[in-house]
């Protein structure tokens, strides 16, 4: 939820959106577009199936490869900035969804995918999203630019996941 982290990002300080009935709680902001996606309030955008409790999966509106899609948990979030070493079951559990979802669309090598977040303010979307490409092999020029391995605003997931590690120890 917002509140928790909120002194952290300027971003996430708009004005909370009025609980709609029904919505089952919290972490619900009816002007993010993903919030409204994950609660199938966008018709244009279907989910896909995914099995993890508290996320969804859809296609890139503009996939970067034959295979592109976002792993979104369905409370708001804001974006990869925010995160914290609790959030790490989190990201891993992001991270699965993200492997069934390439194995559902028969996609099984997974040695050639790329998972990452976008490091703002290179990130049209402030709620918490991680893409999951493939095949990494395949990715056309700009695919290359825009999600490059650990470039300054495509941070892949691996190695963010080292650097919270990292900064657990100290
Ligand atoms: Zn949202
Ligand atoms: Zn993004």
């Amino acid at each position: 939820m917002v509140g928790e982290d909120g002194a952290a990002t300027p971003e996430a300080a708009q004005p909370p959106a009025d609980p709609s009935p029904g919505s089952g709680g919290g972490g619900y902001d009816g002007k993010c577009v993903f919030c409204r996606i994950s609660r199938r309030e966008e018709p244009g955008t279907a989910l896909l199936p995914c099995e993890s409790e508290g996320l969804v999966c859809f296609r890139d509106i503009r996939p970067g490869a034959r295979h592109h899609y976002l792993v979104v948990p369905i409370e708001h979030m804001g974006n990869c900035k925010t995160l914290k070493k609790e959030h790490i079951p989190l990201v891993e559990k992001m991270m699965e969804a993200g492997k069934n979802i390439l194995q559902q669309n028969n996609f099984t090598d997974l040695n050639d995918i790329r998972m990452g977040f976008h490091w703002p303010p290179f990130c049209s979307i402030s709620h918490l999203h991680l893409h999951v490409l493939a095949p990494a092999s395949q990715l056309g020029f700009l695919s290359r630019m825009i999600y490059r391995i650990n470039s300054y605003w495509f941070i892949t997931v691996t190695f963010h996941l080292l650097e919270w590690s990292l900064d657990s120890m100290d």
